[in-house]
């Protein structure tokens, strides 16, 4: 089957044909309906996690944003069969550690990253090994198909958890988002739904325009004022309830947490590049002063996907307002080598993956 491969850290991605994967006993197999493309696989390819034990050893196939339909199941896989149309989302759980027991799935003690670690080859291909496939096969309800909750990737569940469940966003909150990237974006969509007054930061009109198109009510272009976070407490007269930083960058987290006013919440949702790994500086005091939280989140429990698919069958919720475009497996390489210079606007999804 044709695959997106990580050769060498930097170097030029290829489309090359590999081996189909075959179903682990407790796993299953799943043909790729639609996968994102999303900057996470940009800073793999890079090799910039290490830190995060993000890095793959090359060869290594990318892609973490599947949705699927089975085509094969282990001997011991209960509750998925196939032709199951399923979500996937690429923090795989075991299921019987003490966080998989008490919901916390998303931050498993087991973890495997989908398309991020050698344990779990990614989904820009034609298949895609789903490991414990009773817990990290996500059933989805009969009105959503694969096709379309193929928006619904890691940048559109790991926004639902850090807003609905980690901010929590609740109606007449004032949020910012910092980074209308993929992220942000839905972001900014989740928190207008979930009832918050969203104010989207970035540093180019496009994107601000389409996270006014997804409900934000103001926006800010970082590079037309002095100081964003200035700008977003002058806005909400005083400082907004909750922050996010969609990024991951030094800048727009201390924008983020700048932005906040007392009893505030920053939630971290992107990691940190190679500028960082893994460190930036913190207005600590502030945090004492103002009573700040300061959360990461990761990922989205598949216990609670329910959640979510929910409120995309009632349209509150709409994944495919942010697909920008559809392309083919061939196309994968072209759409992360743009991803350098931060000019692509939206999120392209691959649906053709043995053209
Ligand atoms: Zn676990
Ligand atoms: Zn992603």
């Amino acid at each position: 089957m044709q695959a997106v491969r990580l050769k060498e850290f930097k170097e030029p991605l290829e489309v090359e044909d590999i081996e189909r994967p075959q179903p682990d006993p407790d796993g299953a197999v799943a043909e790729v309906v639609g996968c994102g493309v999303c900057r996470s696989d940009w800073h793999c390819w890079q090799g910039d996690w290490e830190w995060f034990g993000y890095r793959p050893d090359p060869p290594h196939t990318l892609g973490h944003e599947p949705t699927g339909r089975i085509v094969e199941v282990g001997d011991e896989v209960e509750h998925v069969e196939e032709g199951d149309e399923i979500a996937i989302p690429f923090n795989f759980a075991c299921g019987t550690c003490d966080l998989c027991r008490n919901g916390h799935e998303n931050i498993c003690e087991n973890h495997i990253g989908l398309g991020f670690m050698n344990e779990a080859p990614g989904a820009f291909a034609e298949e895609v090994h789903i490991p414990n496939a009773d817990i990290n096969a996500v059933p989805l309800p009969d009105s959503i198909d694969a096709e379309a909750a193929a928006g619904c990737g890691c940048r559109f569940m790991t926004s639902f958890h850090a807003m609905a469940h980690r901010a929590p966003v609740t109606s007449g909150d004032d949020v910012v988002i910092h980074g209308c990237g993929g992220i942000g974006l839905s972001a900014v969509h989740i928190a207008n739904a979930l009832g918050g007054n969203v104010i989207a930061v970035d540093l180019m009109d496009e994107k601000l325009e389409l996270a006014e198109e997804l409900g934000a009510i103001e926006t800010v272009n970082a590079r037309e004022v002095d100081d964003p976070a200035q700008e977003v407490v002058d806005i909400t007269n005083g400082g907004a309830d909750i922050s996010a930083d969609a990024l991951g960058i030094e800048t727009t987290c201390l924008n983020a947490v700048n932005s906040l006013g007392k009893n505030g919440t920053h939630v971290q949702v992107g990691l940190t590049t190679s500028e960082e790994e893994g460190y930036i500086s913190l207005p600590t005091d502030e945090f004492v002063a103002k009573e700040i939280d300061f959360k990461g989140s990761l990922g989205l429990q598949p216990s609670r996907y329910s959640e979510m698919l929910s409120m995309v069958e009632t349209s509150k919720l709409d994944p495919q307002a942010l697909v920008s475009e559809t392309i083919d497996i061939h196309q994968v390489p072209d759409e992360l080598e743009a991803m350098t210079d931060f000019n692509t606007v939206g999120i392209p999804v691959c649906t053709d993956f043995s053209s």
